[in-house]
């Protein structure tokens, strides 16, 4: 059986071809700028990397879907010969709110609900639905299946969901932490047990995230009973350009200060902030390193700021699982940052984390990084919510 995943943003579409008898990607690529001048698809399939672009106006989504399936069926750079042999879509599907605890088949009353979840996220479900709504279009008779950032968090206690707000907020408007990540959270926490070689049932797992968006979880038992992003993704960790936890009487501080409206402060938090508005370098961590290594300070006290906070919530979350058995580090920053990793892990002995800084020498590739007489693992496995989200599509299309 061959699974399309797409993951659709509001002007751009990731897209990968799956082949689920081996589980391998047969080609893959990304269209931006959809619905803006100079419209662009880049195609590549092993070996021709960079051989295929398209840059041609594409005013929607299902405009971008029509190029991406000419590009999985071109007779060269293509993966299969015709659209029939795409046997199912899996989508990407940012929020699902209470509803959706697992990966559900897109029918129209599915598709009802995750509308009303659109109040929650104004910016990613719309986007998602789209290109749910073009592949229907386009591919009617083809199964097509919703894979929710939110349905693994959705194992979280009350103690841990609920704001110390008046539970009305809850009841009536749905104002509860959620968390996000939740197909990266789940496939890493799920690969660190195999690597260890014992059931996920038997183990304590704090998973970290770290891309641009940032978040951490505690796994015990397989389950997630906490998470650091909540409400929507600004919760949490320091990120790119986003605050992370802030004490939220700032809001109506700045707000008068500089006389923002609630865009305004939206904004601010959302995107001028996070390592980005700490050091007005850029929201790239390798541009940050680079330029703490000049010796420039607000970059250093940034990753240090940075690593502080990922360390709290380690410790946090050792602490409400009483014990941890493994640490994985997963997502852009987490996969390549060697000098991060190193930051987050020092004087952790207390908590039996022991890195080894000749095993965390290493980029992007799945190995246990914590030194053998670690009693904590520290792995590093990079996250792949593409297979997850293809791996829930063929279980539910067939
Ligand atoms: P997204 O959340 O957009 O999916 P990624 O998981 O791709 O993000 O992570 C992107 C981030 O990873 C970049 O902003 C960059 O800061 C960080 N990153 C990527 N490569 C490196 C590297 N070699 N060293 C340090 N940070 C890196």
């Amino acid at each position: 059986m061959k699974v399309l995943v797409l993951n659709c943003g509001s002007s751009s579409l990731k897209y990968q071809l799956i082949d689920m008898n081996n589980e391998s990607v047969l080609c893959k690529g990304l269209v931006e700028r959809i619905g803006i001048e100079g419209s662009i698809l880049k195609h590549e399939k092993d070996g021709l990397e960079g051989k295929y672009i398209v840059e041609q106006p594409m005013k929607d989504h299902k405009d971008a879907i029509n190029h991406v399936l000419t590009a999985v069926i071109h007779p060269e750079v293509g993966a299969v010969k015709e659209m029939k042999e795409i046997d199912a879509v899996g989508h990407r599907i940012v929020h699902g709110g209470e509803k959706f605890a697992s990966s559900a088949l897109l029918t129209d009353e599915v598709i009802n609900v995750i509308n009303e979840c659109v109040e929650l996220a104004p910016l990613h479900n719309p986007a998602n639905l789209m290109g749910v709504e073009a592949c229907k279009a386009i591919l009617p008779d083809v199964p097509q299946v919703g894979v929710f950032d939110t349905a693994f968090h959705q194992t979280m206690p009350q103690k841990s969901f609920l704001y110390g707000l008046p539970y009305e907020l809850y009841t009536k408007y749905g104002v509860r932490r959620y968390g996000f990540h939740g197909t990266s959270h789940m496939y890493v926490s799920e690969r660190a047990a195999e690597m260890i070689g014992k059931p996920i049932e038997e183990l304590k797992i704090i998973t970290c995230h770290l891309g641009n968006g940032a978040s951490i979880s505690a796994v015990d038992s397989g389950k997630c009973i906490d998470t650091s992003m909540g409400l929507t993704p600004l919760e949490g960790l320091i990120m790119g350009t986003r605050c992370g936890d802030i004490d939220p009487a700032i809001v109506p501080f700045i707000m008068k200060k500089k006389g923002l409206d609630i865009d305004g402060i939206d904004k601010l938090m959302n995107k001028q902030s996070g390592v980005y508005g700490m050091t007005g370098i850029s929201s790239d961590f390798r541009d940050i390193e680079d330029a703490a290594k000049d010796g420039n300070e607000l970059a250093k006290v940034a990753l240090e700021a940075y690593a502080h906070k990922v360390k709290k919530y380690i410790g946090a979350y050792t602490s409400i699982m009483n014990g941890v058995d493994a640490i994985v580090f997963t997502a852009g920053l987490g996969e390549n940052g060697i000098s991060m990793r190193e930051m987050i892990c020092k004087d952790m002995d207390f908590f039996g984390v022991k890195l080894s800084s000749e095993k965390n020498n290493v980029r992007g590739k799945e190995t246990v990084i914590s030194s053998d007489d670690s009693r904590v693992k520290v792995l590093l496995i990079p996250t792949n919510e593409e297979l997850m989200i293809a791996r829930d599509t063929l279980k539910l299309a067939k």
